[in-house]
């Protein structure tokens, strides 16, 4: 077994602390990597704290996982020691569902292994995540990760990149489309650059108005403060689509009537308690409630290649790992511009 340092949750109301773990050797089809950084998404958070209920402690958090690869097993063919490599939120999948054959793993209709707080295939082994010094994945649920982007910001495509990036491509989202992008956080500001970057006109749809700079600043076309009833009036029937990225409870209705007819809102965020829909919000104008989650390998490759011909990133705050449970409060807040990212030398 490979002697791993981390930082866990011991269980859902105690801060984050040093744990040190054990992970599999290196198989035929795996590789060893060095993380280097770790994006801090609010799904760390809501797992830690289990809000989605199913955590599994200790727990080591984390599924924006960059690094170097220090090992491969004999069978390996994509990646040799020395590349860099990315990991998001799964590391393995039944490989023969539907879903799985068509490249969408993240819907592996039988077992998807979870980065972290999920268990293997061999129904007992725990996974644990990024907030550690190093991971053992199977290649093929390794990514490549392009050269000539800073590190750190890459982190975060990982999993704020493929959430924003599958919807898009698989509505076809681009030019002539009006797209409101709800929650300037991690996703959100990922959902605004990605937007941007297809040509959509984005306008950035926030519960706090002080970040309009930036959101003009990552490119967005308009910015409108949804506390502000009149504006929400206004915007009324404007939109082709909407993306909905916020962590805590909300009232979807306020956005379902910004959209045109036919106009589709796409559930990113998960907030934790179930909420109402009005009927007559979708009946009368045909609108559509959709949610989509994380992307396949495939995807997620293709999105990271993108972002590195496009030299799309994350804006990123850098932070050492002790830093991790004052990061948790700032995001609570809303208080982060616009993903924490952790150095993992600073765990050494
Ligand atoms: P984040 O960085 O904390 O951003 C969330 C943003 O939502 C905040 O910055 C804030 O933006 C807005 N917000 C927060 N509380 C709000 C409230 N009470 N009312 C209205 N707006 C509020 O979180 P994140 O990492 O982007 O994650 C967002 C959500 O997506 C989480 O629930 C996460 O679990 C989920 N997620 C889903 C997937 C998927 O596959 N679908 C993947 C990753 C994450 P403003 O200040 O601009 O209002
Ligand atoms: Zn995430
Ligand atoms: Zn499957």
């Amino acid at each position: 077994m490979i002697q791993t340092k981390g930082y866990a949750a011991q269980d859902a109301t105690t801060p984050l602390g040093p744990f040190n773990f054990e992970r599999r050797e290196v198989g035929e089809h795996d590789v060893q990597i060095e993380v280097l950084f770790c994006g801090v998404c609010h799904s760390d958070l809501h797992q830690v704290r289990n809000e989605w209920g199913g955590a599994i402690y200790p727990m080591v958090p984390g599924h924006e996982i960059v690094g170097r690869i220090t090992k491969v097993g004999s069978e390996v063919k994509k990646f040799k020691e020395g590349d860099l490599a990315g990991v998001g939120c799964f590391v393995d999948s039944c490989r023969h569902c539907q879903s799985c054959n068509e490249g969408l793993e993240q819907y592996c209709e039988n077992h998807l292994v979870m980065t972290y707080s999920g268990v293997e295939k061999d129904g007992k082994t725990v996974t644990q995540g990024g907030y550690s010094d190093q991971i053992i994945v199977d290649e093929k649920y390794t990514l490549k990760v392009p050269e000539n982007l800073d590190l750190a910001r890459v982190a975060p495509l990982l999993c704020a990149g493929i959430t924003t990036y599958s919807p898009m491509k698989e509505w076809g989202i681009g030019e002539g489309h009006r797209v409101g992008v709800v929650g300037l956080g991690g996703l959100g500001h990922m959902a605004v650059k990605l937007a941007v970057s297809m040509g959509a006109d984005v306008t950035v749809l926030s519960t706090s108005p002080e970040k309009e700079k930036d959101a003009r600043e990552l490119g967005a076309h308009n910015f409108k403060n949804t506390k502000d009833d009149e504006m929400m009036k206004e915007m009324a029937d404007s939109f082709d689509f909407i993306i909905d990225t916020v962590s805590a409870p909300h009232n979807y209705n306020n956005y379902l009537t910004l959209l045109k007819r036919d106009g589709t809102m796409i559930l990113l965020g998960a907030p934790p308690a179930p909420a109402e829909v009005i009927a007559a919000n979708l009946l009368f104008k045909r609108r559509r409630l959709v949610g989509s989650l994380i992307g396949g390998i495939a995807e997620t490759q293709e999105m990271l290649d993108y972002c590195g011909e496009n030299n799309i990133m994350s804006d990123v705050e850098v932070i050492p790992i002790d830093y991790i449970n004052e990061a948790y409060e700032r995001m609570l807040k809303g208080d982060v511009k616009y993903r924490f990212v952790i150095d993992m030398a600073s765990l050494k």
